[in-house]
């Protein structure tokens, strides 16, 4: 893709601001993009990638800070859409100067946008961070931040499973509903316990067949290979490992009646989104599902407090909830319904509330940390 189409994106998908930071001497190439500051300041992970080329990082930075726009909006949280991305192998290049340099690039933008750790980054990468700006979340629990957001992302969305078993098996009770977990990560395996917890049926894969060898004598559990998992007859397909894989090959074999899982960017395309609706797959959308890490790491702006965690995860029953009813009622692909959600939101409570004025409006939330 040519240098020029990628600007003409930037221009039409109405981002506000993208940034590209360098400091040679420690080895950092970073783009910043703040996609849209109408609900508060843009909240967005940093990912670390050894991208092919400053294109390829362009086109994730934007497609990945418009997405937080869309979760932060439909999740009910005052805050925006931004993301940025370390052009640098995270199995090579981490240092403190590198991660105390973005720091200080993050810092220029006065609050406009908050960082927090994606793929590639980490907890004890945030606490580099976190020594040159305040504007970062996701920090450890004994700097009086909320820690790793994984186990609260696989909350949220065991809450999200719930009212979608509820709406399409009309049960409401995960016992004895049975569910393929693809990838057993930090969000997958987390996810899992809550399952057996619940007394679920689950079958696991994971392309790191040792991940799955932990669970080989659980109850309940039955590993599968990663080809397999397509083909499962689960209730639910939970994607909890990579993008994409709702698509033209994979769709033909889905047996579920339920897609529901932690995975970003689950659909390859939105014709597949239309495709699991006519099959009558409901799909709970993946930003709204898999917004629990998001929550938890936004209660760290106002002073990090578990029990309003733990009231904010169990929202997203109602978001999962509402996108359904209104689906049926609209007799809408469930995706299309919670970007119409999120876009009402942004509209309507940005006439409320006026435009986000950089560091004025961060006053919103009071930083509780030093
Ligand atoms: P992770 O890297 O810890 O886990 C991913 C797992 O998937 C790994 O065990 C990996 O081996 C496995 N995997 C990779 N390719 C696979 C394949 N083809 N088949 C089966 N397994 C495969 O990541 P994570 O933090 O657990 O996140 C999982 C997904 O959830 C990602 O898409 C992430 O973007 C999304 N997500 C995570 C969070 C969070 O709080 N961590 C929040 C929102 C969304």
């Amino acid at each position: 893709m040519s240098g020029n189409l990628e600007i003409e994106r930037f221009l039409t998908e109405n981002h506000e601001q993208v940034i590209f930071c360098q400091d040679k001497a420690v080895g950092l190439k970073c783009l910043i993009a703040i996609h849209n500051t109408l609900l508060g300041p843009a909240l967005g992970g940093v990912r670390m990638w050894h991208y092919q080329d400053t294109q390829q990082a362009l086109d994730d930075v934007l497609r990945l800070s418009k997405g937080m726009t869309y979760k932060a909006a439909i999740a009910g949280l005052n805050l925006g859409g931004g993301k940025a991305v370390i052009m640098a192998d995270p199995e090579q290049a981490k240092s403190e100067a590198l991660f105390r340099s973005f720091g200080s690039f993050v810092e220029t933008l006065n609050g406009r946008y908050i960082t927090a750790e994606d793929v590639g980054t980490d907890v004890h990468d945030m606490e580099y961070i976190f020594m040159e700006t305040n504007h970062v979340v996701g920090v450890a629990r004994s700097h009086g931040g909320s820690g790793d957001p994984s186990p609260w992302t696989a909350k949220g969305v065991l809450e999200g499973i719930r009212a979608c078993v509820e709406c399409k098996m009309g049960k409401n009770s995960l016992e004895g509903v049975s569910v393929a977990v693809q990838g057993i990560g930090h969000v997958g395996r987390e996810l899992v316990e809550l399952m057996l917890a619940n007394n679920m049926r689950v079958y696991i894969c994971d392309i790191d067949r040792a991940r799955c060898e932990e669970y080989s004598k659980r109850q309940n559990v039955t590993t599968v290979s990663t080809e397999e998992i397509y083909d499962t007859d689960a209730d639910i397909f939970c994607p909890s490992a990579l993008g994409a894989v709702i698509n033209e090959k994979t769709l033909p074999r889905l047996k579920c009646k339920i897609v529901a899982g932690s995975a970003n960017n689950q659909l390859a395309s939105p014709e597949c989104g239309d495709e699991l609706f006519r099959k009558k797959i409901l799909y709970a959308p993946d930003y709204a599902i898999n917004a629990g890490g998001l929550m938890n790491v936004s209660i760290e702006l106002e002073g990090y407090d578990e029990l309003r965690a733990n009231r904010m995860i169990r929202s997203i029953y109602y978001v999962m909830k509402n996108i359904l009813q209104h689906s049926q009622r609209e007799n809408m692909p469930e995706y299309r319904c919670a970007d119409r959600v999120a876009e009402k939101r942004v509209n309507d409570i940005s006439r409320i509330r006026g435009r986000f004025t950089g560091s004025s409006r961060s006053m919103y939330y009071r930083k509780a940390r030093r």
